[in-house]
């Protein structure tokens, strides 16, 4: 037993190396668990959709929002994507959760946009078996038409390790998403070992700064510096740059002062579900929710 748990712990892959441990056994129950509960959630409609703002630091609009998957189990309560987004991908169950999450996340927006909501961006994770699906392109593009959102509402947000296995194949999947009118965004940016040059191939629109950044950037130079060197790659690129699980006014001060343009954290708001998104977005219209921000918005 301890042989399979080892080589399961091996197989979950990225980051998650581990010595084996007493609990080793617990969590690969639990994972087997998981998985066997995760074949049946599509079909009981135990998946649904939280809402996180991005606010524009100019503004203090918000402009958007990161769709994030939450997993309701009747007998496991609310599972978070760390504890199953591993299993779904092992499994290949990603490609049907992930079509799922692409058309509820499109369809919400259409709605709110014909409720008067106004023209927001949703943000749409995407995973390496996604990316390496066949059909992709011509799926996101039935989306779009069959919800009839925009497809500049609609942005995708990819890791660096999508593009290292295959980067011919990288820049032509791309290239098909960018036509299609999407914004492509860089999710957790800074964390991969990709090179930069990529940077430069790829018609990406928007990077995002990886949270573990923000949160040292008021304790640790190091991680001051590499915020303001992203913001300004990203400028120098002619890319949009927003950061990730901001949680305090000093970090939200360090961004705006150097340029950041949009940001979205706890700071603002956890994921909500929909209609409290919705009740965010109509309050925060009659009233500026961040002090800090009320000055810009005056000037
Ligand atoms: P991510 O795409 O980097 O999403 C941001 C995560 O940071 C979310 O965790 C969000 O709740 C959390 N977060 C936001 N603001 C703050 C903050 O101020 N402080 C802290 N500590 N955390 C903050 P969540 O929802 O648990 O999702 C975790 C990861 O699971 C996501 O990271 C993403 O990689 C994956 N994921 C979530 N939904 C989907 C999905 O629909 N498809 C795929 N493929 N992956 C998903
Ligand atoms: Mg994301
Ligand atoms: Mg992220
Ligand atoms: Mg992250």
């Amino acid at each position: 037993h301890a042989d399979i748990a080892m080589y399961r712990a091996k197989k979950l892959g990225r980051n998650n190396f581990q010595f084996y441990t007493p609990s080793m056994n617990e969590d690969a129950m639990e994972r087997v668990r998981i998985e066997g509960a995760l074949r049946n959630a599509l079909e009981r409609d135990e998946f649904v959709l939280h809402y996180q703002p991005q606010v524009d630091l100019a503004t203090g609009e918000i402009v958007g929002m990161e769709a994030l998957l939450r997993w309701q189990h009747p007998e496991m309560g609310m599972v978070a994507p760390s504890r199953f987004i591993g299993v779904a991908e092992e499994t290949g169950l990603i490609v049907q959760i992930g079509a799922w999450v692409m058309r509820a996340a499109c369809q919400q927006n259409q709605t709110w946009q014909d409720e008067g909501l106004g023209k927001l961006r949703v943000a749409v994770n995407l995973s390496a078996r996604q990316f390496g699906a066949a059909n992709l392109i011509a799926d996101i593009r039935r989306v779009l038409a069959e919800t009839g959102l925009a497809p500049a509402c609609l942005e995708i947000e990819l890791t660096e390790s999508l593009f290292m296995s295959d980067v011919t194949l990288a820049v032509e999947l791309l290239h098909g998403m960018k036509a299609l009118g999407v914004n492509l965004s860089i999710d957790d940016f800074g964390t991969g070992y990709s090179s930069l040059s990529y940077l430069s191939r790829f018609p990406i629109d928007v990077l995002k700064i990886d949270r573990s950044f923000v949160a040292e950037i008021t304790r640790d130079s190091n991680d001051a510096a590499i915020v303001a060197s992203i913001i300004a790659l990203a400028h120098n690129l002619k890319l949009a740059v927003i950061a990730e699980g901001v949680e305090t006014e000093e970090q939200l001060d360090y961004l705006r002062r150097h340029g950041c343009d949009e940001m979205q954290g706890y700071y603002f708001s956890r994921p909500l579900p929909a209609e409290e998104f919705e009740q965010l977005v109509r309050q925060q219209r009659r009233l500026p929710l961040l002090d800090a921000m009320a000055p810009e918005i005056l000037v």
